[in-house]
C-alpha cells in the first residue's frame, strides 16, 4: 500500500468472543459490532471485547481507502499520522494504546500488570511466559453499572473479615493475622504504613500457599453456611455473602473466592472509572466498560482462571497500599472552555480518554479539539455528520461508528441530531 494524504479513516474493528463475555443481545460489544460490515451476529455467542487499534492480534481494518488495509500497515506507511513526538517517545510508528469496549458476564482473572522495568526483566528472563516487554496501565470507564475488585482494602476491613469468616482465618492462619493486628496498632505513621503493607502481603502469601484441597474444603463449608443463612433470610453482608456465592458459582473451589476479602469491591455508575496503574491487583466482575490501555499483553494472574498462574511473581510485585473505595476511583477533570468534555488523564504518557457528551437539542455543530498525536473516536449514541479538514471529506456517525484521526487533523461534527444525546469517547496520545 502506498502513502496517502488522508488523515481521517473509518475503521472496522475486531470482536473477541471470550467465554466471560455477555451473551448475544445483552452485550454492548455485540450491539456495537453489529454496525460493522462483516459482522455475523449469533445470539448464542459470547461477545466480550471490541478492539479499536493496531494490536497485532486484532488490528482494525481501514475502510475509506481504495483497498482495505490494516491500521498497522497504514501507520507504518504513513508515520506522519502518528507524529514525530510520539514516534520518538515510543520508538515506532504505531499507536501507543489499545482502545476497547468490554462486556463482562463472568469474573475475569485476578491480575496485575508489571511496570515497564519489571516487564522488561520478565520478558528477558522468561520469554516463554512473558512475550511482551511493555507495561500495561489501563483505565476502565463504566458505561453500564459495573463491578470490579481493585486495590487492597483498608487493614481494618480485612481484619473484620478475618474476625467474621472463620474459614478465611483457617486458611490464612492466626500467626499472619496477628502480625496485621500488631501492625495496625503501631503509633508511628511511617512505620505503621510499612508494617501494614508487609503484614497484608504475609496474609495473602499464606492464602495463596494454602493447599488447594484445604481451600476447597473451607470454601465448601463457608458456602453451606451462607446458603443456610440465606434460607433463613439472614443478612450475610458481613461476609460479603452474595458476592462470594456469585464468584464461587463461576469458579467453584478457586482460591480467588477468598481474595474478595482482601480487595476493594467497587461498584461504578456510568462514567465513573478506575485506573489500574502498575502492580495494582484487580479483577473485573460484571458490566460494560470503555477500556484504554498501553499497547501490550502483559498480565500476571493468580486466581479466577484456568490460565497459567504465576503466584510468586504476583505476590512479590503487588502494591499493598490499602485504600478506601472512594480513594480507588479515578476522577475525570472537566474542561474549562468546553462544558461537553470530561478528560480521563491518568499519570502515564501512553494514553488519555475524552468523553464528549452533547445533550439532545443542545447544539447542531461541534468542533472536536484537535490532538497533536493519533486518536480514535467511538460513537455510543446520537447521529451526526463528521467533517474532516484534509481532503474536505464528510462521513456520517452513529452508534458503533469508529474513526481513526491522524495527528493534528481538524474534525467538526455537523447536523447533530436534536432527538438524542450525542455521546462519543476519544482515546488519544498527545504528550502535552
Ligand atoms: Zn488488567
Amino acid at each position: 500500500m502506498s502513502t496517502t494524504n488522508k488523515k481521517f479513516f473509518s475503521l472496522e474493528c475486531a470482536v473477541q468472543n471470550y467465554h466471560w463475555g455477555k451473551f448475544g443481545e445483552q452485550s454492548t460489544v455485540a450491539s456495537l459490532g453489529r454496525m460493522q460490515k462483516n459482522f455475523n451476529f449469533d445470539a448464542e455467542k459470547h461477545y466480550a471485547e471490541l478492539w479499536m487499534g493496531d494490536h497485532h492480534r486484532g488490528p482494525s481494518i481501514v475502510q475509506n481507502m481504495s483497498e482495505p488495509t490494516t491500521l498497522t500497515q497504514l501507520l507504518q506507511n504513513n508515520p506522519s499520522l502518528v507524529g514525530e513526538n510520539i514516534i520518538k517517545r515510543f520508538g515506532k510508528a504505531n499507536l501507543p494504546f489499545l482502545f476497547k469496549v468490554l462486556s463482562v458476564e463472568t469474573a475475569l482473572s485476578i491480575q496485575a500488570h508489571p511496570n515497564k522495568e519489571h516487564a522488561e526483566i520478565l520478558n528477558r528472563t522468561r520469554p516463554d511466559v512473558y512475550q511482551d516487554d511493555n507495561h500495561k496501565p489501563e483505565i476502565a470507564i463504566a458505561i453500564t453499572p459495573f463491578e470490579a475488585l481493585c486495590g487492597f482494602r483498608p487493614a481494618s476491613e480485612i481484619l473484620s473479615y478475618f474476625h467474621e469468616v472463620e474459614e478465611l482465618l483457617f486458611v490464612v492462619g492466626q500467626k499472619a493475622v496477628d502480625e496485621l493486628i500488631n501492625a495496625e496498632m503501631a503509633t508511628d505513621k511511617k512505620a505503621k504504613d510499612e508494617a501494614v503493607r508487609r503484614a497484608i502481603k504475609g496474609c495473602l502469601s499464606q492464602l495463596m500457599a494454602c493447599d488447594p484441597n484445604t481451600i476447597k474444603e473451607q470454601l465448601a463449608k463457608l458456602i453451606t453456611r451462607l446458603n443456610e443463612c440465606h434460607k433463613k433470610h439472614e443478612d450475610t453482608s458481613l461476609y460479603l455473602g452474595r458476592l462470594l456465592l456469585r464468584v464461587h458459582s463461576q469458579y467453584p473451589g478457586d482460591v480467588g473466592c477468598f481474595v474478595i476479602y482482601f480487595l476493594n469491591y467497587i461498584q461504578l455508575e456510568p462514567f465513573e472509572s478506575i485506573f489500574l496503574g502498575p502492580d495494582v491487583p484487580h479483577a473485573y466482575i460484571y458490566g460494560d466498560i470503555i477500556e484504554c490501555m498501553a499497547n501490550s499483553d502483559n498480565v500476571v494472574r493468580a486466581g479466577f482462571t484456568p490460565k497459567f498462574k504465576d503466584v510468586d511473581t504476583l505476590i512479590e510485585m503487588l502494591d499493598y497500599k490499602p485504600q478506601t473505595v472512594e480513594e480507588t476511583k479515578f476522577k475525570p477533570t472537566s474542561c474549562s472552555d468546553d462544558p461537553h468534555v470530561s478528560i480521563y488523564n491518568p499519570p502515564i504518557d501512553d494514553f488519555s480518554v475524552k468523553k464528549i457528551q452533547i445533550p439532545a437539542g443542545n447544539a447542531s455543530e461541534y468542533d472536536v479539539q484537535s490532538v497533536k498525536g493519533p486518536s480514535i473516536l467511538l460513537t455510543l449514541s446520537g447521529h451526526a455528520d463528521v467533517q474532516y479538514e484534509t481532503e474536505a471529506g464528510c462521513l456520517a456517525t452513529s452508534r458503533g461508528s469508529v474513526f481513526f484521526v491522524g495527528n493534528g487533523e481538524k474534525v467538526k461534527l455537523t447536523n447533530i441530531s436534536s432527538n438524542e444525546e450525542l455521546l462519543i469517547f476519544q482515546a488519544y496520545c498527545d504528550l502535552v
